[in-house]
């Protein structure tokens, strides 16, 4: 591990420019990009009909994401990724970074007739000398990082769910369990060893040096900038927490809008920096509206058995509930273990990002378009199971995130606390892609203008729950964020490679 302390590392070695030639067909780049790699860095080179290659290019989330790359390679170091990263520019073939193979947006982590770099050697584990600090390779799951702090009664604000990646998540902005107290998962980052463009190894921190400017793009504006291969984050003691996860028939509809509402409501459990909530409304559109559930997550970090932030969740009628796995929990883990089922990596998904207040109005708005639109217009979609998702973001997460300095850059007084909502989709067969993403651009276009119309509306979309059409980057800073996060791109990759050549789940254009 390179030592905290230092405030900035350079490789110099790899610092040099390549100069960028374009070299006939992309087939034929490609395979000299492979080829090359394969003849440097022979044991980190997979062709197709390896078993590496096949776990690589398939144990991704959404089968809408697989491709066809011409080889997977898996670096061993930074400095190995920083030599097959020159070796791939000089080819001019195309490529994409895959960490956890989570983001259900075609061509994000792979792609056709190119080179696939997998992070998933990078699993660095440990802690500075006073377990301030967590190194963490982004090539590991929130689960693997999880179970190894919780030995040191530690814990990071990474994500919610136990499969996601680490390095995706991150460079997102990340919607963690603790983000009441921490802001953005980002937010707790104080340093990101990075390789550039032309291969070198920096260490980007806030503070004032001479990689600030690439520090606060990497909080949130994705893969435009470099590949990640460490990320230095702060730790929080953690102890017994309550938490779980809760299911109901649609019987508690009343009550559960009624608790979301009082939940969202100025001093409700959303200004209560312990508490964490994922509550979402979903309906199998095939088998009517007996299918309609109301399914909550959620989490309060410190050892209380009952706590007030959510108990308008857990009074809910008990006569309704389907599931219910909520308890004091000495060991934490046991929470992000419990939504172990929503890793199940055996169909096609869509993910669509929706901001607004957090109004009683604009959630019946997004309850109802989703809900009575699927039931109308997708019962012949096989396996679909369409969610209208809310996650609460309150001001003081964005006062966190304001002091902490990101890209994503929200107002607390104009943005305040609102709710980052979602469109999830889960469904079967290619062959019903293009009618459940019309009915969800559709149902999202209907969301945001009801929701305009009263005054609700929030431009904000979170790139880590966006589809491949919407535009993240616009509304971050109030408009602010995107020229400022070209300029440093520019300066950083100015022969456009990361720009040109790697797959974005979304670009800066
Ligand atoms: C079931 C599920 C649960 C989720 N829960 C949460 C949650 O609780 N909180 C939240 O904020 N989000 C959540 N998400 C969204 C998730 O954060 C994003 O999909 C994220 O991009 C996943 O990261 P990954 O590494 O698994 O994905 P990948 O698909 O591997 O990568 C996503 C993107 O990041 C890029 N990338 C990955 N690693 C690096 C790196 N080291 N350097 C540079 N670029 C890199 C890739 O090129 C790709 O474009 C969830 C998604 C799913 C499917």
């Amino acid at each position: 591990m390179l030592a905290i302390q230092a405030a900035v590392t350079i490789d110099l070695a790899y610092s040099e420019r390549i100069p960028y030639t374009f070299k006939g067909r992309l087939q034929s780049r490609t395979s000299e990009a492979c080829g090359s790699l394969s003849t440097s860095l022979p044991d980190q080179l997979f062709w197709p009909n390896s078993t590496q290659y096949s776990t690589e290019t398939t144990d991704i989330w959404s089968e809408t994401c697989l491709l066809s790359p011409s080889c997977v390679f898996e670096p061993n170091t930074a400095e190995d990724l920083s030599q097959g990263l020159k070796l791939i520019k000089m080819s001019g073939s195309k490529l994409s970074v895959r960490s956890g193979g989570h983001m259900p947006v075609p061509g994000a982590q792979s792609l056709d007739d190119g080179v696939m770099i997998s992070m998933s050697r990078f699993n660095t584990q440990a802690l500075n000398s006073d377990k301030t600090i967590a190194s963490i390779g982004p090539g590991q799951t929130w689960i693997d990082v999880y179970t190894w702090l919780a030995q040191s009664d530690l814990v990071v604000n990474g994500g919610r769910y136990p499969s996601v990646g680490v390095g995706g998540e991150l460079i997102g902005g990340g919607i963690g369990y603790f983000s009441g107290s921490r802001g953005w998962g980002c937010n707790d980052i104080v340093g990101y060893e990075v390789v550039l463009a032309d291969g070198g190894i920096v260490y980007a921190t806030g503070e004032n040096t001479t990689f600030s400017d690439l520090f606060w793009a990497l909080k949130g504006g994705h893969n435009n900038f470099g590949i990640v291969t460490r990320f230095d984050m702060r730790t929080i003691p953690i102890g017994s927490i309550y938490g779980g996860f809760l299911a109901w028939n649609g019987g508690a509809k009343e009550q559960f809008f009624d608790a979301l509402e009082d939940y969202m409501a100025p001093g409700g459990g959303v200004d209560d920096p312990h508490s964490a909530i994922n509550a979402f409304a979903s309906i199998q559109p095939a088998k009517g509206s007996s299918s309609y559930s109301l399914e909550n997550v959620i989490l309060y970090s410190l050892p209380d058995p009952s706590p007030v932030a959510l108990r308008g969740f857990t009074s809910i009628n008990s006569s309704y509930l389907t599931t219910s796995e909520v308890s004091l929990h000495t060991t934490w883990t046991d929470i992000p273990n419990l939504l172990g089922q929503f890793s199940n990596r055996n169909g096609r998904s869509l993910f669509w990002s929706i901001s607004y207040k957090g109004d009683p109005q604009a959630i019946s708005i997004h309850n109802h378009t989703v809900i009575d639109g699927a039931l109308e217009e997708l019962t012949h979609v096989a396996g679909l199971t369409i969610y209208a998702t809310w996650q609460p973001i309150s001001k003081s997460w964005l006062e966190i995130s304001q002091r902490s300095g990101d890209a994503i850059a929200l107002d607390p007084e104009t943005d305040g606390t609102f709710i980052a909502g979602m469109i999830t989709s889960l469904w079967d067969n290619e062959e019903d892609d293009e009618a459940v993403y019309a009915f969800v651009e559709k149902a999202a276009q209907k969301i945001q203008s009801e929701t305009t119309k009263v005054g609700l509306y929030n431009p904000f979309i979170y790139l880590n729950d966006a589809a491949k059409t919407q535009k993240p980057f616009d509304a971050l800073g109030g408009g602010k964020s995107l020229p400022r996060l070209k300029e440093i791109q520019a300066k950083y990759d100015p022969d456009g490679f990361i720009k040109n050549y790697l797959q974005h789940g979304f670009s800066l254009e």
